[in-house]
């Protein structure tokens, strides 16, 4: 099983020997962001490490996928942990087709957030630019009615621009 191979591994010398160095307590420049002060961490205890400028957290195999850009069954490969020797059993399958799915669904978030703050950034522009031309009554009448959308399109932009995840996933999720 991945889980009993992946647990042989020690995630700080993964972490090390890709580079990055680690104090005592496990802290050290994340390499998956440019950073000068260290919000990267290995727990050795439960064996995960976490980004806390925003990059995510995860294991040894995750860590080795985001950090070489490679997919999960390559990841394995760099860590030497060889699946073909070992019979494939339901619980792997089911593993894998969970990572998958997790990957696949951070995937759809990703595209939706560029998507979306693409669409606001034009919806804004193009507000402010119409809302500054008014000049008469009937302007008013034609775009006086961006008045009301507006700080609603700039709170949702302020969101997307604030690299909190958390408040981008309530928002994805009311989207
Ligand atoms: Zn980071």
């Amino acid at each position: 099983m991945i889980a009993e191979l992946k647990n042989s591994i020690d995630l700080a010398e993964v972490v090390r020997k890709s580079g990055i160095e680690l104090n005592d307590r496990g802290w050290g420049l994340c390499p998956l962001h440019t950073e000068k002060t260290p919000s990267f961490k290995v727990d050795s205890d439960r064996q995960r490490w976490y980004c806390f400028a925003g990059c995510g957290g995860g294991d040894c195999i995750d860590f080795t996928q985001k950090y070489h850009g490679v997919d999960f069954k390559t990841a394995l490969q760099i860590l030497g942990i060889d699946t073909r020797r070992q019979k494939i059993t339901p619980q792997m399958r089911k593993e894998l087709q969970q990572r998958k799915h997790r990957a696949d669904l951070v995937k759809r978030f990703r595209r939706w957030e560029v998507v979306t703050s693409n669409k606001l950034s034009f919806l804004i522009r193009n507000a402010h630019r119409l809302l500054s031309s008014i000049k008469t009554p009937a302007d008013f009448e034609r775009y006086g009615n961006l008045y009301h959308p507006l700080p609603v399109w700039e709170c949702q932009f302020d969101i997307l621009c604030s690299g909190n995840d958390k408040l981008k996933f309530e928002f994805y999720q009311e989207a």
